[in-house]
C-alpha cells in the first residue's frame, strides 16, 4: 500500500507533530479545520488543509461525513485519526476502509473489543492478563450493581465503559453514597459518550499507573516500547507522565510488556497501543483498559528510545513489518512530560479561555522538545481541549531529566490566560516527586499545597515593575516628542519624567486585592525606590534591544522580561512569573461593590442540578448549582457567606459566560 497523501482528521498539538513526521517522510498532508480553527497553526502547517463545518466538534471534527468528504476532495489516500475526537470511533474506522483509504490505525473489530471497558475484561480475562477485580456484566439495575459493589467492598469505583479521559468516573466509599454516585456517572457518560454502561471495580489504595506502548504489524507481530509511568494524575486524569517507570525491575519490565503484547494479540491489533495497567504493592498488576490509538503521552517513550512513534505508524499502515524486533528495541535516560493547559488551578481548575497575549516557551534541544498547536496571538475558546502544549524533556538519568523539567517549566512564559504552570511547577519541585514516592491518588490528595496561591510579590520584583512603568513612560514621551510639531518642547521632556515637586512618584501595584505602594525618588541618572515595608533601592536600568529590563538593584544586576497589557503586568524574572496591576486611580472608584453580590457564569454550559432557592442561609465553600461545561461537571460554590437573593437558572437552562447565576444578600 502506498500513502501519498495524508489527511489528519484532528487539530492543535497532535495535528502538528503528525504533519512534522509526515513530510519528513514524503508524504503530502492535508489539514482539516472548523470555523473556529481557520487561522489555528496546524491549518497553515499543512500543504493543505480543508473546512469541515461549524466550530462545535460534533459537526466538523467529530463528522465522519464531513472528513471523508475532505479526504475525498483533497485526493488523500489515508486519514491519521490522533487521538481524541474519531480515534476510537471503529465504525470511522471502517468507513474509512470502505472509502478505499488506509486508515491509520487498528482494524474496526479491534477497536470494537478494546472499545468498551467491560468488554475488554472479558476478553482480558480470556487470554489470562491479571484485572482489577469488579464488575463488567450486562445487568445494568441499580440493584445488580449495588449487590456487586457490596460483593467486591467498598471503597469502589464506577466507571463507563465507554469512559475515558476519567469522565463518568465515581469513587464511592459507602453503600448510602453509591445511589448518587451511579446517577452521577450515567449522566455524565450519557453526555460525553451516549453511552451510560457501567462497570464496577475495586478502588485499589494508592496504586501506580504503568502503560506499556504496544505495536503489532499486519504481518502478526507485536512488541513493546516500555512503560510510561503517569501515576501524577488530577481526578484520574494525567498530568506529568514518565519513562521508564522508576524501580521498575528488568523482569517485571518483560513480564507487564509481554502481558500488553498477549492483550494486543488477542484482539488482532495493528498499529500503536497502549496496555494501562495499575501497579499495587509489590510485582501485582492489574489491566484496565487498552488505548487504541497514539497516546497523548507518546513523546516520552520516543525521547527514550529513540523511535518517531508517528512514523511506524505510518509504515505499519503501509503493510511493512515493523521497524525493528524486540531484541533490537532499548531504552536510554529519562524523560518527563507535562502538559500544559488553560485552566485556573484557584478555580478548581475550571478552563480558561482568552487570547495569549505572550508566549514564549523555553528554546527547543536536545534535551526539551515542546509539542504545541498554538502561536502567540491565538485565541484560546471553549470549544475544545484547552491543553495549549506539552512540554517533554530528557536527560540521561531521573534527576537530572527532573531538573530539566523543573528549570523548563521556570521559564516558560504565557501570558493572557490562566495556566497551570504555577501549578506544574509546584509538583515538579515536591519531594515526594523527587523520591518518585507517589501514587495515583497523590495530586488529589496534596492538593491544597500544591496550588499557588496569592502570593506578594517580592519587593525587587515590585522595583522591576516600577523601573518598567518609568522607562514605558520615558520611551511614550521620547516618541510623542519625535512625532510632535515642537519636538524641544518643555512638556516632552523625557528624563525625571515630569516630577512632582519633590522630585517622586507613587506608583500603586495590586495583587489579590492587596496594595503595594512603590515610591521612585528621581536622582539624575538613577532612582531611588522606597518599598513597602521600608526598605529602599538604589536602581539604574535599560532596555535590551530584545524589549528586556535590565536593571541593577543596589550594585545587583537583574534581567527580566516585562509584558504589559493595559494595566496589567507580568514580570519574568529570577526564574519566577508575577502579576500584577497597575493601579489606576479612577477604576478603584467603579470597583467598590455595593454589599451583597452575585455569581456569574465562569464559561458557558448546561445547568445540571440547584441546591438552593431564595432565602436559603448559605456559607462561604457551600455547594449551590452543578453545571455541565465541556461534559464536566463543575459545582458553583458559594463566594461568601450570605442569603440567597434570586435563582436565575433551573436545571436543563443553558447559561452563558458571565450570566447572573445567582444573586445573594451579605450576611
Ligand atoms: P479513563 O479511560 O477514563 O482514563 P481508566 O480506566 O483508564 O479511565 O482509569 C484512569 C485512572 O483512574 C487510572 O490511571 C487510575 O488512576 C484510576 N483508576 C482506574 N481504575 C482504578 C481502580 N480500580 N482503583 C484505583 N484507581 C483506579
Amino acid at each position: 500500500m502506498r500513502i501519498d497523501s495524508l489527511l489528519i482528521a484532528n487539530r492543535g498539538e497532535i495535528a502538528c507533530r503528525i504533519i512534522r513526521t509526515a513530510r519528513r517522510m514524503g508524504i503530502r498532508t492535508v489539514a482539516v479545520y472548523s470555523d473556529a480553527d481557520r487561522n489555528a497553526l496546524h491549518a497553515s502547517l499543512a500543504d493543505t488543509a480543508a473546512h469541515i463545518g461549524p466550530a462545535p466538534a460534533k459537526d466538523s471534527y467529530l463528522s465522519v461525513e464531513a472528513v471523508l468528504k475532505a479526504a475525498k476532495d483533497s485526493g488523500a489516500d489515508a486519514i491519521h485519526p490522533g487521538y481524541g475526537f474519531l480515534s476510537e470511533n471503529a465504525d470511522f474506522a471502517d468507513a474509512v476502509v470502505k472509502a478505499g483509504l488506509v486508515f491509520v490505525g487498528p482494524p474496526g473489530n479491534a477497536m470494537r473489543a478494546m472499545g468498551s471497558k467491560s468488554e475488554s475484561k472479558r476478553l482480558m480475562a480470556k487470554a489470562g492478563v491479571p484485572l482489577v477485580p469488579g464488575y463488567h456484566g450486562t445487568d445494568q439495575s441499580n440493584a445488580a450493581i449495588e449487590r456487586e459493589a457490596v460483593r467486591i467492598g467498598f471503597p469502589v469505583l464506577i466507571k463507563a465503559s465507554a469512559g475515558g479521559g476519567g469522565k463518568g468516573m465515581r469513587v464511592v466509599t459507602k453503600l448510602g453514597e453509591l445511589e448518587g454516585a451511579i446517577a452521577s456517572a450515567r449522566r455524565e457518560a450519557k453526555a460525553s459518550f451516549g453511552d451510560d454502561t457501567l462497570l464496577v471495580e475495586k478502588y485499589l489504595s494508592q496504586p501506580r499507573h504503568v502503560e506499556i506502548q504496544v505495536f503489532a504489524d499486519m504481518q502478526g507481530d507485536a512488541v513493546y516500547l516500555f512503560e510510561r509511568d503517569c501515576s501524577l494524575q488530577r481526578r484520574h486524569q494525567k498530568v506529568i507522565e514518565e519513562a521508564p517507570a522508576p524501580d521498575l525491575s528488568p523482569d517485571l519490565r518483560a513480564r507487564m510488556g509481554e502481558a500488553a503484547v498477549a492483550a494486543a494479540k488477542a484482539v488482532g491489533y495493528v498499529g500503536a497501543g497502549t496496555v494501562e495497567f495499575l501497579k499495587g504493592e509489590g510485582d501485582n498488576f492489574f489491566f484496565i483498559e487498552m488505548n487504541t490509538r497514539l497516546q497523548v503521552e507518546h513523546p516520552v517513550t520516543e525521547m527514550i528510545t529513540g523511535e518517531d512513534l508517528v512514523e511506524w505508524q505510518l509504515r505499519v499502515a503501509r503493510g511493512e513489518k515493523l521497524p525493528k524486533t524486540q531484541a533490537q528495541l532499548s531504552l536510554q535516560g529519562h524523560a518527563f512530560e507535562a502538559r500544559i493547559y488553560a485552566e485556573d488551578p484557584a478555580k478548581d481548575f475550571l478552563p480558561a479561555t482568552g487570547r495569549l497575549i505572550h508566549l514564549r516557551p523555553p528554546q527547543e534541544s536536545a534535551h526539551v522538545r515542546i509539542d504545541s498547536g498554538i502561536r502567540q496571538g491565538d485565541e484560546i475558546g471553549i470549544h475544545y481541549d484547552p491543553m495549549l502544549a506539552k512540554l517533554i524533556v530528557w536527560d540521561e538519568n531521573r534527576s537530572q531529566a527532573l531538573a530539566r523539567l523543573q528549570s523548563a517549566l521556570a521559564g516558560y512564559e504565557v501570558v493572557g490566560l490562566t495556566t497551570n504552570l504555577g501549578f506544574l511547577s509546584k509538583v515538579a519541585a515536591h519531594p515526594a516527586f523527587a523520591h518518585s514516592a507517589v501514587d495515583t491518588g497523590f495530586l488529589d490528595r496534596e492538593r491544597e499545597s500544591l496550588i499557588p496561591g496569592p502570593e506578594a510579590a517580592p519587593g525587587q520584583i515590585l522595583a522591576l515593575a516600577a523601573l518598567d512603568v518609568l522607562l514605558a513612560h520615558t520611551e511614550e514621551a521620547r516618541s510623542r516628542a519625535r512625532h510632535s510639531s515642537d519636538p524641544y518642547s518643555p512638556w516632552h521632556a523625557a528624563d525625571g519624567w515630569r516630577m512632582n515637586d519633590d522630585n517622586h512618584h507613587d506608583l500603586i501595584f495590586k495583587q489579590d486585592g492587596r496594595d503595594a505602594l512603590v515610591v521612585v525618588h528621581y536622582h539624575g541618572a538613577s532612582w531611588r525606590i522606597d518599598l513597602p515595608g521600608g526598605a529602599s533601592l538604589n536602581a539604574t536600568a535599560l532596555r535590551a534591544a530584545d524589549g528586556d529590563l535590565i536593571a541593577e538593584l543596589d550594585g545587583r544586576r537583574l534581567k527580566a522580561r516585562i509584558v504589559r497589557h493595559q494595566q496589567q503586568l507580568t514580570v519574568f524574572a529570577e526564574g519566577g512569573c508575577h502579576q500584577m496591576e497597575l493601579f489606576d486611580p479612577m477604576a478603584l472608584a467603579a470597583n467598590r461593590d455595593s454589599a451583597g453580590g452575585s455569581l456569574t457564569a465562569p464559561m458557558p454550559g448546561k445547568v445540571t442540578l440547584v441546591h438552593v432557592k431564595p432565602g436559603d442561609a448559605v456559607t462561604l465553600g457551600q455547594p449551590l448549582m452543578v453545571i455541565e461545561a465541556m461534559k464536566m461537571e463543575h459545582t458553583i460554590k458559594a463566594p461568601i457567606d450570605g442569603v440567597v437573593a434570586q435563582v436565575n437558572f433551573a436545571p436543563g437552562d443553558q447559561a452563558s459566560d458571565g450570566d447572573v447565576l445567582i444573586a445573594f444578600k451579605e450576611e
